[in-house]
């Protein structure tokens, strides 16, 4: 199968309101022609749309950073995956660290999640990844196979339908990333992984590296074996070091 095209992806988390968020979505489309790679920006839930109006027709793809695994009800401050999809998202980020480690999310709930994106034609970006201490352990694959295992569907996972996103813990926002070797142990396990579970349909599944990727180590991370994109938190806050990261794509 050839090279699965590119996804730099950003997760904004929670930052930006709607006059400076809009600014960066606009920043970033003015220079996104002739992009290598598909570009997607993931915007906190309350300017999703005034984002999604911003990109529109643009090269430019626009996601959520979570929803809600059920499809309406008491659930103050949450949103479903169709409000995400309503508001002009095509894809949502699932199981961030910040949500497993932060606020408890467990696998189980990481897969009914992904379930009710997919039930709205959402593309989920299914985040894994080792703890510090699980990595010390000599855990990390261990961890990432049952993270796989819980928390994707039994059933309908395809490449157009999701993503997974590798992201260790301590990686995130810490500047410290694996060595190329150790990503590329994880990639590879990951892909094994879902072959094993998904047949010839696990390589169609773009698989991203998450955690501290910036323009000065974007090249190197993207051009390991099975690395299809990066999702980019700290450095997807500014249009030009987002853009140097898809411009770092050599493929
Ligand atoms: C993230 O939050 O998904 C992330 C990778 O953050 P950072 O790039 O800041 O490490």
């Amino acid at each position: 199968m050839a090279a699965l095209k590119k996804l730099i992806a950003g997760n904004w988390k929670m930052n930006m309101l709607a006059t400076d968020g809009v600014a960066l979505a606009r920043a970033i489309s003015a220079k996104a022609n002739g992009a290598s790679c598909d570009l997607l920006v993931c915007p906190p839930a309350t300017i999703l749309r005034s984002v999604a109006e911003a990109l529109a027709d643009t090269d430019v793809a626009v996601g959520g950073q979570d929803c809600h695994e059920a499809e309406s009800g008491a659930f103050t401050g949450d949103v479903s995956a169709a409000m995400v999809g309503d508001a002009g998202a095509s894809h949502v980020i699932l199981g961030h660290s910040e949500r497993r480690h932060g606020l408890d999310e467990s696998d189980a709930r990481v897969r009914a999640k992904t379930v009710a994106a997919h039930g709205v034609g959402l593309i989920a970006i299914v985040c894994i990844g080792e703890t510090e201490a699980e990595r010390d352990a000599g855990r990390t694959l261990d961890v990432l196979s049952a993270q796989l295992g819980g928390s994707l569907p039994d059933s309908g996972v395809s490449g157009t339908n999701t993503v997974v996103a590798y992201e260790p813990v301590w990686a995130i926002g810490t500047g410290r990333t694996p060595t190329l070797e150790e990503v590329e142990a994880a990639h590879t396990h990951i892909r094994t992984t879902l072959g094993a579970a998904l047949g010839g349909e696990a390589a169609a599944i773009r698989l991203l590296y998450g955690g501290s990727m910036k323009p000065e180590n974007a090249g190197p991370l993207l051009a390991v074996a099975n690395v299809d994109g990066g999702l980019i938190g700290g450095a997807s806050l500014d249009a030009e070091s987002f853009l140097a990261i898809a411009a770092a794509d050599a493929s």
